[in-house]
């Protein structure tokens, strides 16, 4: 095996979409965006749209182009980042469903005669959406719209007792009190927070994938690295740029094929481990583009291949070692892996 091996589990892919659905109140959608958080948008959304997801969402037109070939025709599609200058055509084209988040883009979508649209409201994360006053200042157009859903999303939902969620939910619904359409508040840490959350449908997306802040997700990734050589190293000799570790007993090093470039950050090294089998092995020295060094002293055999990524060390516990979170791992898992997918039918 040349490359690294990025291993996709479809089926604990479909069990935490039917864990989070059977917590959700209403419909639960899947949020695919970023080629489904770096895992592979087209074997994700089939085995996704056949364990019943009806409902899509990702962040780009164009990628909701690229989901409506692999869907087919029925699914919904709504695109966050809305009616993007540019992007008209493909919303007519392939059926995608815009998150109307400014009175300009609500305008520009009328003035084309588009049709199927949702509305994105601003509940304080002021990232994205319409605030009170911009959404009173359409109101008159909301009839003709017909918006298939109303949504806005949370800022703290990773952290159940900050104020800010009992604070934007107040917002939304004195917002939507009087607007006749589904409503959608929550992501994955929005379903946890419970049914007041819960509205006509959720979106979930990272809780799919197997990360925090649902910590009931099966693991959905699998990463290896071959072994391309190993040698000894003699106490007070270096290893990798900078020579930023030196060995103080005569040490088994092993160089595995993968590095920053697949999104095996440089901040990791130092205190992310690979795994041989069950046992963890010390990332040494600097990660670099291609490769990583590892002390293997401890085996009594080295193995074809390290893994990175498995059930003990998640996306999450890795993201630990590199000062991130398991959202940034999973969509900087590089291009040069061979993907496989198990699990799927
Ligand atoms: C990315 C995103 C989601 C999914 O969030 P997760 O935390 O990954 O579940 C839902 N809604 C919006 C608006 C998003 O941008």
């Amino acid at each position: 095996m040349e490359r690294a091996t990025l291993t996709i589990d479809l089926s604990a892919l479909v069990a935490n979409w039917r864990a989070l659905d059977a917590k959700s109140a209403g419909e639960t959608g899947a949020v695919v965006k970023a080629d489904a958080y770096g895992l592979g948008v087209p074997p994700v959304a089939k085995a996704l749209q056949k364990a019943g997801v009806r409902t899509f969402f990702v962040a780009l037109a164009s990628e909701g182009v690229i989901l409506r070939k692999v869907l087919g025709a029925g699914p919904r599609i709504f695109v966050f980042s809305g009616y993007m200058k540019g992007s008209e055509a493909a919303f007519a084209g392939h059926n995608l469903i815009p998150l109307l988040n400014s009175a300009e883009q609500v305008s520009r979508f009328i003035a084309d005669g588009a049709k199927a649209c949702g509305l994105q409201l601003d509940t304080g994360m002021n990232r994205l959406g319409m605030e009170a006053a911009e959404l009173a200042g359409i109101a008159l157009h909301i009839p003709a719209l017909a918006p298939q859903l109303v949504m806005s999303h949370l800022a703290c939902a990773d952290d159940p007792v900050h104020p800010m969620n009992a604070a934007q939910l107040a917002a939304f619904h004195s917002m939507t009190l009087a607007l006749p359409a589904p409503k959608s508040i929550a992501a994955t840490g929005g379903i946890l927070l419970g049914p007041p959350y819960h509205f006509n449908l959720t979106r979930p997306g990272i809780g799919l994938y197997g990360g925090e802040p649902f910590s009931e997700a099966r693991p959905v990734v699998r990463l290896s690295l071959p072994v391309i050589q190993t040698r000894t190293v003699l106490p007070g000799e270096g290893v990798g740029y900078g020579m930023t570790w030196i060995a103080k007993r005569p040490s088994t090093i092993a160089t595995a094929a993968a590095g920053y470039a697949d999104g095996l950050i440089r901040a990791m090294g130092g205190k992310a481990v690979l795994y041989a089998g069950e046992t963890p092995c010390p990332v040494v020295g600097r990660i670099s583009m291609d490769l990583i060094t590892v002390d293997v002293t401890e085996l009594p055999e080295v193995p074809p291949e390290l893994e990175i990524l498995n059930a003990t060390q998640t996306v999450d516990v890795l993201a630990g070692a590199a000062g991130t979170i398991g959202y940034e791992i999973l969509t900087s898992l590089g291009g040069r892996y061979t993907r496989r997918y198990t699990g799927g039918a």
